[in-house]
């Protein structure tokens, strides 16, 4: 099949979250007849709207999934020291496997000390450096594999890129991989993620020259910068696999006509909420990919259900006889 011709397949996040989730609920099931309720307290600070509605939906999906969940919600004036003692009681509680700091955290707290203060097991996030030097150090391509079988406790978002790309039987050994931003949560990871599943992989950012160079040899692009629609269709080989993970939210009428122009069910939207969402990658370029992650529907689906995963992997490696078996 040409490439250049055929229709792009789109990679449905929700219908692949939707199978992970299953995944993991019948994993909870199977901890029932141990006593064990995998348990995740999500830490949420002060009054920041866009964090109330993450939180908000990981804990109804914990709720769905059989999960125990605790909303922890410290006021803005909470210091360092404070936040140390909270997260020090979480490490203790037999019954909280998994820990998550929402970020953003109010400037006058220390970010890093906090999550380095996390306990590396019941880190859920993946942020703490000893999981990031083991995803480094072991070889892991995904949430749950590592090498040495050790507790892998990936980020989540892509930790979820890699489940699209297997789920969809999207080839990755020996394939070009591009990822675009090189950030602890989304970029640094993707591309050692990729590397451990044998691609060839480039990370390029800001400092990189010419960067259309690098991004049309790859047959799997990862934009994850937080710009609307910065990939155009001259800078994508045709053919590759398009995974957009940023979440761009659009306000003007001139940006809506530019990236979706006579999309009638997008102009309904916009006009009805006054804002849409727009990845990294420019709609356009889609039409020549071989297959796309749509934005909204495609990576940010699987965020929440690869933080269930690994808030039940953490139980099961802690208090659990069935990963010993
Ligand atoms: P960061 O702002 O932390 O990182 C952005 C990266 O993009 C940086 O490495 C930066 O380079 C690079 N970059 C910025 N401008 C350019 C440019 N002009 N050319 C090349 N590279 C550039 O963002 P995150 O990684 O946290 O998030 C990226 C996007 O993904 C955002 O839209 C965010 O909303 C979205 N996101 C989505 C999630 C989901 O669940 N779907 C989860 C997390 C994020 P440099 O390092 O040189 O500054």
């Amino acid at each position: 099949m040409n490439p250049h011709t055929a229709t792009p397949r789109i990679l449905d996040g929700i219908a692949i979250a939707a199978g992970i989730k299953a995944e993991v609920a019948h994993q909870v099931r199977q901890l029932g007849p141990q006593g064990i309720t995998p348990g995740l307290a999500v830490i949420l600070v002060g009054d920041v709207p866009a964090s109330q509605i993450y939180v908000r939906s990981k804990v109804k999906t914990c709720g769905e999934l059989g999960i125990y969940s605790e909303m922890i919600t410290p006021p803005e004036t909470i210091t360092t020291e404070e936040m140390l003692d909270l997260i020090a009681k979480l490490n203790a509680r037999e019954d909280i496997d998994g820990i998550l700091i929402q970020l953003p955290l109010p400037a006058h707290v220390d970010t890093r000390r906090l999550l380095e203060a996390v306990a590396p097991e019941k880190d859920v996030d993946g942020f703490h450096p000893i999981n990031a030097g083991r995803l480094l150090a072991e070889g892991y391509s995904g949430a749950t594999t590592s090498r040495s079988g050790k507790l892998a406790l990936a980020p989540c978002t892509p930790a979820g890129i890699m489940e699209i790309l297997r789920r969809s039987d999207i080839p990755i050994a020996g394939k070009n991989a591009v990822v675009i931003g090189r950030s602890d949560i989304v970029g640094k990871p993707a591309a050692s993620m990729l590397l451990n599943a044998s691609a060839t992989v480039t990370v390029c950012h800001s400092r990189t020259h010419n960067l259309a160079r690098f991004t049309r040899e790859a047959d799997i692009l990862v934009a994850a910068i937080g710009r609307s629609g910065f990939v155009t269709p001259d800078m994508i080989k045709p053919g590759a696999t398009l995974i957009d993970v940023g979440i761009n939210r659009i306000t003007d009428q001139s940006q809506v006509d530019e990236f979706f122009p006579g999309d009638e069910a997008r102009a309904a939207l916009f006009a009805k909420r006054g804002s849409t969402v727009v990845g990294d990658i420019h709609p356009a370029a889609f039409a020549l990919s071989g297959a796309y992650t749509p934005v909204p529907g495609g990576v940010g689906a699987l965020t929440i259900a690869m933080l269930m995963q690994n808030t039940v992997t953490a139980a099961r490696s802690r208090r659990s006889t069935l990963d010993r078996a």
